[in-house]
């Protein structure tokens, strides 16, 4: 299903919408028409996965502060 992500211009609200056809959104908070849509949030979970430190690390570890690291 179509979800988009839209943020209004007037609130600076976030909402989520399921967007059938062309159906008009507009702002949950204050019914403003005057929304832009955001990129879709579909495949996508959470914000930013934290890098683990496997670019850093050796085969022994994950921090890159054990002996075997430098
Ligand atoms: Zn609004």
């Amino acid at each position: 299903m179509p979800i988009y992500e839209y943020q209004c211009n007037k609130c600076g609200e976030e909402f989520e919408e399921l967007v059938f056809g062309k159906k008009a959104v507009d702002c949950p908070k204050c019914s403003s028409a005057d929304v832009r849509k955001k990129m879709s949030t579909f495949g996508m979970s959470g914000v930013e996965k934290p890098h683990a430190g496997s670019a850093s690390g050796c085969s022994s570890c994950s921090k890159g502060t054990c002996s075997s690291c430098h």
